[in-house]
């Protein structure tokens, strides 16, 4: 049997034509049955209603999401999934691949070096989610942001791996991928550790630990034991099914999910129904969350317009600049942004601009950590995964509808994070307050009026 071949396929499911392995070795896997095939696209023949295709890869059955086109490759007309073509194309003649042999022995158990303690708040959830998979049924942590959420999962996650159980940490943000895989890399040292998301490239040979953007698991099936789908609310996993389904064709039949957010969805509670929950509603320092604060900005859209910042929003800046405090701004979209940046400019040429395809992102969110640059103008791209010791941030356009109640707590989030900068301003500059602003100001004034107590439910008052 091909060890290297059963390494990299084992839990993967994945387009023939890409195997990194020479043809022959392939052709004897499939011969051998070592190798298991699907088509890329199924036709579903349903009775009395018109056929229905499905991409194999990730699951969808939108009728929207395929295409038809000339096939060069087998001369007919075939299908294409649009729904995961930036994975590369899926069409109806393609094959999709995945390990039907022996399964690759467990690895030895990794060491836990991880030396840091608990707050006991950390603790009990820590415990509450080794019961829930001690008793194979989903759970919930309901932590909110700068609760030290990852220090709770590496317990959790170790005694996993020590039991040769495969475990998924899935995140709808690369950012988010990109934080985390080093701090499991330095707790589980001599664990194999994959990080994957778009641009990361495979990984070699067979991780027990992958730490994926939830886009990735379309490449799995019946992979992991166990699934933690961190952010779980984040855009686009909230709204995109097929991403929930792929969580759930990446877990092995009988697999269990451990959902971690510090806003729970709807669909979310629904998901976990009847499961175990663990809700932490103070941050590890014990400080309470920041609660935003309105400023009326009417007409900014006109004065930007026009070449000139509104006087509260440029007099928020150059507080932040004489204070040397690092800065968020947050936009509604790149385009008022982009129109904004000069202005900011004028103050400070040292201001920078991201979003979702700026290349220099990570560049850029370094050089703010470093001091380096005072601050950024930003869209919600940055809502999550960042910590800045000191970070200050404001909202221009708070009115917008891209600015949810959820996206509002996790920016407020971003405030106060370290143990001796607790607090910080969050400003929400508007024209008009929304709903989503109020719900989300009551949600964080909720969270810091109740106590922690015994039961792990909230105080009533
Ligand atoms: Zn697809
Ligand atoms: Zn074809």
């Amino acid at each position: 049997m091909n060890e290297s071949i059963r390494d990299f396929l084992q839990g993967r499911l994945w387009l023939k034509e890409l195997l990194p392995f020479p043809e022959e070795e392939v052709a004897e896997g499939l011969e051998r049955g070592w190798i298991g095939v699907l088509p890329g696209i199924h036709r579903q023949n349903r009775r009395f209603l018109p056929d229905r295709l499905r991409c194999n890869r990730c699951l969808s059955t939108e009728s929207a999401s395929f295409a038809s086109f000339d096939c060069a490759r087998c001369g007919k007309v075939c299908q294409y999934c649009r729904h995961c073509i930036r994975m590369g194309r899926v069409a109806s003649c393609d094959e999709l691949v995945y390990w039907a042999g022996p399964e690759r022995p467990s690895d030895p158990p990794p060491g836990l070096s991880w030396a840091g303690r608990l707050t006991p708040a950390q603790q009990k959830a820590s415990e509450e989610i080794l019961e829930s998979l001690r008793l194979g049924r989903p759970h919930l942590l309901h932590a909110v942001c700068g609760a030290g959420k990852t220090e709770i999962l590496f317990r959790p996650v170790h005694s996993l791996l020590e039991e040769g159980k495969r475990v998924c940490i899935a995140t709808p943000r690369t950012d988010v991928v990109l934080e985390l895989l080093p701090r499991f890399r330095a707790a589980f040292g001599d664990a194999t550790v994959h990080g994957l998301y778009g641009g990361s490239g495979p990984g070699e040979g067979f991780a027990p630990l992958v730490i994926a953007t939830t886009h990735q698991l379309y490449r799995f099936r019946h992979a992991f034991d166990v699934i933690f789908v961190d952010e779980a609310d984040a855009f686009p996993y909230s709204f995109d099914r097929t991403l929930r389904d792929a969580v759930k064709k990446a877990a092995k039949p009988g697999g269990s999910a451990v959902f971690v957010t510090a806003t729970p969805s709807a669909v979310m509670l629904a998901e976990t129904e009847g499961g175990g929950r663990s809700v932490i509603r103070r941050r590890f320092h014990g400080h309470p969350l920041p609660v935003p604060r309105f400023e009326a900005l009417w007409n900014y859209r006109k004065q930007i317009a026009a070449g000139r910042l509104p006087k509260r929003l440029s007099e928020w800046i150059a507080e932040r600049l004489s204070s040397g405090d690092p800065f968020l701004v947050f936009f509604p979209s790149v385009r008022l942004m982009e129109q904004s940046l000069p202005l900011f400019n004028e103050l400070d040429g040292r201001i920078g601009a991201v979003h979702a395809s700026s290349r220099e992102r990570r560049e850029l969110v370094r050089a703010l950590r470093d001091g380096k640059v005072p601050g950024l103008l930003t869209t919600t791209i940055l809502e999550r995964g960042i910590t800045i010791p000191g970070l200050q941030a404001a909202v221009l356009g708070a009115e917008d509808s891209v600015f949810s109640r959820s996206a509002i707590i996790q920016i407020g989030g971003r405030v106060g994070r370290s143990a001796d900068r607790p607090d910080g301003d969050v400003v929400l500059f508007h024209h008009g307050i929304t709903p989503e602003m109020d719900d989300a100001v009551r949600e964080i004034r909720k969270l810091n009026r109740e106590e922690e107590v015994p039961d792990g439910l909230p105080a009533v008052r």
